[in-house]
């Protein structure tokens, strides 16, 4: 790390801050160990549990727990019938696996740009982006706050296209008094570490249709089943399966799940203070020069994932990246969400061009993401508005 003390000052902090992390207790624990102590260890009772769990959390149908996000979007586009010559719309500012999904499944992502107050997809660029190939849209509730939906279901209904929402950020976030996982054909959530629940790595997929579920369910395992209505042999004997499609093994363990379902019981906490750490740092970042705060839809009752920080660069004079440094050196963990995707080299030896979606580039070059988690203390986000202080003071013209 490049350690610039300003001035040769003692950094604000001893010990270094994460910009986001889990939060385990002994309850966690112990319901981890009990599984180790019974008789099944992966996609047993706890998995179900999990999934009537978080169906029941956001008010949807079906729960189908998974791997991990990305397998869960993986699993949505299969679902979806994505295939080699779909077009999927998909906000530029957002984490790989958002677009990735599409090109697993042979499709090709279209990239949309953002609204540059609020940072999410912006519907004029989805409904521009729309052609005879069009098959889905997945919008990414970045940050945790949710996207407008109802002008994207609108434009999907007209085109005949599914919407598979990216929540990986938004669980518990509710859109116009409704929660994010009970709206559209599916919605994807991940149980990473960093994310608002944990199960270490982990995932899950909400829908309310039936036909849906089914091919999620068999995505998950191969595409194999024991089902006697839909295999096609039916003389064969009671060992007998069959595989169907070409599915893979995405199944989560009893062991993430137990831990995923004690962290449910928290959420409503976490969540709690994740929005008072939002409100402390809105009110005082508000009152430092150069800062962009940003902009809050009235339609998102938010859980909160990310806190992002936009500077007006205008105002310093050094680039974002010496501001960044600066903020490490006083070891504050600070991060950047994201690069747009399809500026990543792979992205860019597929033909994506450089200055597709402006305002998510514009975006990427002046924000710094600011630790959030349920066990920082007010001491540490004391910490945090102290070193940004200090260093865009240092930095201001
Ligand atoms: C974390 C994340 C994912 C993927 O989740 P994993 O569980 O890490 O695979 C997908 N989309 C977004 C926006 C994410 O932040």
């Amino acid at each position: 790390m490049n350690n610039i003390a300003i001035k040769g000052d003692k950094p604000t902090r001893e010990k270094f801050l994460p910009y986001g992390r889990q939060c385990i207790d002994q309850d966690d624990i112990d319901a981890v160990v009990s599984v180790l102590k019974g008789d099944f260890l992966t996609t047993g009772p706890m998995s179900d549990k999990l999934e009537k769990k978080v169906a029941e959390y956001v008010g949807a149908k079906y729960a189908v727990s998974i791997s991990n996000g990305t397998a869960a979007l993986h699993a949505a586009c299969y679902a979806a019938g994505i295939k080699e010559g779909d077009e999927v719309i998909v906000p530029a500012m957002t984490f790989a696996a958002s677009a990735n999904c599409v090109l697993y499944c042979g499709g090709t992502p279209v990239f949309a740009d953002i609204n540059p107050e609020t940072y999410n997809i912006d519907v004029n660029d989805i409904e521009r982006k729309i052609t005879d190939k069009t098959k889905a849209i997945i919008p990414v509730h970045f940050t945790g706050q949710a996207v407008d939906l109802d002008p994207i279901l609108e434009l999907a209904k007209k085109h005949n296209l599914i919407v598979i929402e990216d929540a990986a950020h938004a669980l518990g976030t509710k859109y116009k008094g409704k929660h994010v996982g009970s709206i559209s054909d599916m919605t994807e959530f991940s149980f990473h570490p960093v994310k608002t629940v944990t199960t270490g790595e982990g995932g899950m997929i909400t829908t309310n249709s039936k036909e849906l579920y089914d091919k999620l369910m068999l995505f998950r395992t191969h595409c194999i089943t024991r089902d006697k209505d839909v295999i096609i042999n039916k003389e064969e004997g009671p060992w007998y399966y069959e595989q169907l499609g070409l599915g893979y093994n995405y199944r989560i363990t009893d062991i993430q799940c137990a831990l995923g379902l004690s962290q449910m019981n928290k959420l409503d906490s976490f969540i709690a203070r994740r929005k008072e750490l939002v409100n402390m740092y809105n009110r005082e970042l508000s009152k430092i020069d150069g800062v962009i705060i940003q902009k809050e839809e009235e339609f998102s009752d938010t859980s909160r994932h990310l806190y992002i920080m936009k500077l007006d660069l205008e105002k310093f004079n050094v680039t974002r990246r010496e501001i960044f440094e600066a903020l490490l050196a006083e070891n504050i963990g600070v991060n950047v969400h994201y690069l747009p995707v399809y500026l990543h080299p792979y992205y860019q030896e597929l033909g994506y061009e450089k200055g597709l979606c402006p305002n998510a580039e514009e975006l990427y070059n002046s924000m710094i993401t600011l630790p959030l988690h349920p066990n920082m203390t007010d001491e540490d986000f004391s910490d945090v508005v102290k070193a940004v202080t200090k260093v865009l003071d240092y930095y201001r013209k």
